[in-house]
């Protein structure tokens, strides 16, 4: 039987290969091939990765490579790459360079002139999205929001008229202040999503008023358990203006005049310049 072709380019590249965010059989056969066939693989963890690649039978070489060490580690790859080996970068659990220190491991390497091969698969918040049943077309991605309350709470405010779902990444030790948080400063009637434990055996994906969420966490120990994922449903339209023109007319605000802020908002998004200039009184005034 011929052996079947290499999974990897004939330049040396780094690979940026999805790992499972729980489930084992997530990994994806093209992951497999190019983890087995590089020479080193560069992960946040070594040693929770050589769990990943003991149950995959795969032998390559890991290499530490995290935030405390990122400027050595990233060195010793571009090193590598230099020499014609290829290199895998992975992360913990999901798509590397998404909201972990990967992204710049990743901008050092294309600064270098090697060429970076994404290998998708697993990814929370594509996962949590996928299941939500947002219908909006888009959503803008957060990830993690500042873990000190002034600084997460001033965060919120300024993501507050997206016309889009708001997706956040958050761990157990700050779940139950970040939803608080959430709804304290977003509309009460908007609706949360909260994925824990996307693939995993606990897997929760529930929905409800973002007013509730508070009291379904405290409700149970378990629901403050795990990963998270929260997706927060987008702006509720402004009446007579709409999401888009309340997102414009406020950060125009931040910078003019009420009369020119409601006359280039209208412009700009064609709602009524009237009702803009009525709103931007509300916002100023209050
Ligand atoms: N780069 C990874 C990705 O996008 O898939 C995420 C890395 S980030 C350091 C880790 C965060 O991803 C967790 O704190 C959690 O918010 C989210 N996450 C990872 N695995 C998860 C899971 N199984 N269920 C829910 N959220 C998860």
């Amino acid at each position: 039987m011929a052996a079947s072709p290499s999974p990897l380019s004939s330049t040396p590249s780094l690979y940026v290969v999805a790992t499972p965010l729980g489930n084992l059989q997530d990994i994806t056969l093209r992951a497999q091939a190019v983890l087995a066939s590089v020479e080193a693989i560069a992960a946040e963890d070594t040693r929770h990765s050589q769990r990943l690649l003991d149950a995959l039978g795969i032998r390559s070489r890991l290499l530490a490579l995290h935030e405390h060490n990122e400027q050595a580690a990233v060195g010793q790859v571009i090193r590598m790459l230099e020499a014609g080996q290829h290199v895998a970068l992975i992360s913990d659990a999901g798509t590397p360079a998404v909201s972990d220190p990967g992204a710049r491991a990743v901008a050092r390497v294309r600064e270098a002139g090697f060429p970076v091969v994404p290998v998708p698969g697993a990814c929370a918040a594509i996962a949590a999205l996928s299941a939500a049943g947002f219908v909006d077309n888009g959503f803008h991605f957060v990830g993690f929001l500042p873990a000190r309350q002034a600084a997460r709470k001033a965060a919120i405010e300024s993501l507050r008229a997206q016309a889009v779902p708001l997706v956040f990444y958050e761990s157990p030790h700050r779940i139950a202040e970040c939803v608080a948080d959430l709804a304290d400063v977003l509309e009460p009637q908007r609706e949360i999503v909260i994925a824990r434990e996307l693939t995993k055996i606990y897997e929760q994906i529930v929905r409800m008023p973002l007013a509730d969420a508070a009291a379904w966490l405290a409700e149970d120990a378990n629901h403050t358990r795990g990963e998270f994922v929260l997706i927060v449903s987008a702006a509720p339209a402004v009446e007579g203006i709409g999401a888009e023109a309340e997102r414009v007319l406020g950060l125009l605000l931040a910078e003019l005049p009420v009369k020119s802020a409601a006359r280039l908002t209208a412009e700009i998004t064609g709602a009524s310049r009237n009702a803009l200039y009525a709103r931007a009184l509300e916002l100023k005034g209050g």
